[in-house]
């Protein structure tokens, strides 16, 4: 709630809005007890008195009634029609639109063409209609703006009812055994309410304005009750002659349907979850640099990132999510990198060509050379013309990163486009060529496959394909096989050496362990908590690991042919990484662990093979 409020003030107008309609309101709400004339006793003899006359604050109408006191009355009157008609049509409308919705097939279909018949009418006609049949006043001129409003609700509701009906979570509840009453009730009408208090309070203003208007016709309020839409329409015959008389009630109307309308405005802006969540706020196309110094180049590899620090600043929270990690990448050379869930793997990995979204991202340290070339703080235009082209990325799901709208062919088309003006009769020769390097057979077909006609082999090939469009000399490959089933897992990982061969790739290959980077990677680093803490290469490392939480990770993964072994998953859980512990972040998993493993820092050692432990494996 506080949340909500705080969204909602940070709109100055919304803020506005909100404090004019309150003052408003508690003006209408303590009008009985305030010290008026009454609203319709007439006085003849002070007809037309202006603003200001003595005992008149606003003066006096036609008929010598007190203007001011009229005012109050008629506000009041108006909002609370106005709001009962919000309130009518927002409810019948919901409930109409969630049957619909919810039950679909003939319920939905006959409802919804009743909605549109009514809609097809202009609504103001249709409002006119309902009133000469039910006769004048004011309860029925709020039954009219009820009735022309509830198509609009209606529509809207169903529609969100459509798409929540078939989510995951309504089938679980009828799997569970639920009614549909208590479904309706308990799953989707939470879910609709906020949207029926968003479709209000954009509304409401327009039901006060049609209530006035009908008033104005003298279809609303009747003589002697004051509205502000029966004293607009009184005071229409002395528009000239005294137009305070007219001001006065419009002024008010502008006042209200203004102030309703921007809170209904701000309203909307903080119940939406995705502008809350900062979806207006547009990540910038790099990610944000705040380097305080660049450390001197030392690898001569092709890409090499020395002491990355990437962090999230989020609220007063620093999450350290990549603390000072080096890792060099010679050409055609495959290093792998591991580490459980949450270690910071692909945060180092997108840092690489500034790919981590800012807000809330952060590059605080260190730099990353693409030969020799620093690419932290490059500007957009560079890391763009090297993005695909020098470095290219493989996601571990492709249904997430294909279009799903668009062929495989016309993707791939437009990632080798992007980079060099080629005819597309060329760009699709070069398409189906790609397809087939990815083993997909019958590639001249395939081309025009969605991503949803492929299986999940497949598309990560088509991943594959879509990331060697442009012959990079990198290829950063984040759990390419990880959605995959074991057997897809080793024809992709096969098909990734294969080609790492053939055009002498060099690829960074992130894992969560360490099942399949034997076969494929020279090189291995593990990271936990945002750090390196053991790497080498893959043969030593796997034969000796040093770090105890190399040795658990390796003894978590199977081995075919190994014999009978302890399959130890490692206790606890990976450290949160805004509040890091002092010394070594896996001490508090550690069975070695001493007490000056939770002191101070502790270095990476070691040249080809480094570690970062006081008390290494084997080495006791
Ligand atoms: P993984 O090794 O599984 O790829 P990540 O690199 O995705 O891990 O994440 C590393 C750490 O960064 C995690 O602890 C996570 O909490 C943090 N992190 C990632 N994205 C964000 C974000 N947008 N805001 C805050 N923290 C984040
Ligand atoms: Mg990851």
């Amino acid at each position: 709630m506080s949340l909500f409020l705080r969204l909602l003030f940070r709109n100055k107008l919304a803020g506005l809005g909100a404090v004019v309609l309150g003052v408003i309101v508690l003006l209408a709400l303590l009008t009985p007890i305030l010290p008026l004339h009454p609203p319709n006793a007439t006085n003849t003899a002070s007809r037309f008195l202006r603003p200001l006359s003595e005992g008149h604050l606003l003066g006096t109408d036609h008929l010598g009634r007190d203007l001011l006191s009229r005012l109050l009355w008629g506000t009041r009157l108006s909002l609370a029609v106005g709001f009962a008609a919000a309130l009518v049509a927002g409810l019948v409308g919901a409930a109409i639109g969630v049957m619909a919705g919810y039950f679909g097939g003939r319920t939905d279909n006959v409802t919804m063409r009743g909605v549109d018949m009514l809609m097809a009418f202009p609504y103001i006609l249709l409002a006119l209609a309902i009133v000469a049949v039910l006769g004048p006043g004011l309860l029925n001129a709020l039954i009219a703006v009820a009735v022309v409003n509830i198509p609009f609700f209606a529509r809207n509701i169903r529609g969100v009812t459509v798409g929540i009906a078939h989510r995951e979570f309504i089938d679980a509840a009828k799997l569970a055994g639920m009614g549909h009453t208590r479904i309706l009730l308990t799953e989707v009408v939470p879910n609709i309410v906020p949207v029926v208090v968003i479709a209000m309070s954009t509304t409401i203003g327009w039901m006060i304005l049609e209530t006035a208007g009908l008033s104005f016709l003298g279809l609303g309020s009747q003589p002697p009750q004051a509205d502000l839409g029966s004293m607009l329409g009184e005071a229409r015959s002395a528009l000239i002659t005294a137009p305070h008389t007219s001001i006065v009630p419009g002024v008010m109307i502008l006042l209200i349907v203004m102030s309703v309308n921007l809170l209904g405005d701000g309203i909307r802006d903080a119940l939406d979850p995705r502008l809350r969540s900062g979806a207006l706020a547009r990540p910038m196309a790099t990610t944000r640099v705040e380097r305080a110094q660049t450390p001197a180049p030392k690898g001569e590899g092709l890409l090499s990132i020395d002491e990355l620090e990437t962090q999230f600043h989020v609220g007063p929270r620093v999450y350290k999510a990549v603390n000072k990690v080096s890792l060099e990448l010679r050409p055609g050379e495959c290093l792998g990198l591991i580490g459980e869930s949450g270690s910071g793997k692909s945060v180092t990995a997108l840092s690489v060509m500034g790919l981590v979204a800012s807000p809330p991202g952060v590059i605080t340290g260190g730099a990353v050379r693409l030969e020799g070339q620093d690419l932290i703080g490059a500007p957009y235009e560079v890391l763009r013309s090297l993005r695909g082209r020098k470095v290219a990325y493989i996601f571990q799901d492709p249904l997430a990163t294909l279009h799903p709208l668009y062929r495989i062919g016309d993707q791939l088309t437009e990632a080798i486009r992007v980079h060099e003006p080629v005819s597309h009769a060329e760009a699709h020769r070069r398409a189906v060529r790609l397809l087939e390097d990815v083993r997909i057979p019958n590639a001249a077909a395939r081309i025009n496959a969605f991503p949803h006609e492929l299986s999940g082999g497949m598309r990560q090939r088509v991943g594959i394909a879509m990331a060697l469009a442009n012959d990079p000399d990198i290829i950063i490959a984040d759990e390419p096989t990880t959605a995959l089933d074991v057997t897809v897992q080793a024809q992709i990982l096969a098909l990734l050496d294969d080609l790492r061969r053939s055009r002498s790739l060099a690829i960074l290959f992130i894992m969560h362990d360490f099942g399949v980077v034997g076969q494929l990677c020279d090189r291995v680093a593990v990271m936990y908590g945002g750090r390196i803490v053991e790497a080498g290469p893959t043969a030593e490392v796997l034969a000796a690991p040093a770090h105890p939480y190399t040795k658990r990770l390796i003894s978590c993964v199977p081995e075919l042919g190994g014999g009978r072994r302890v399959l130890a998953a490692i206790p606890g859980l990976p450290p949160a990484v805004d509040r890091l512990p002092d010394g070594c972040a896996f001490a508090p998993r550690c069975d070695k662990a001493q007490p000056d493993c939770r002191r101070g820092e502790i270095e990476l050692e070691g040249r080809a093979r480094k570690v970062r432990c006081l008390y290494p494996e084997g080495a006791s």
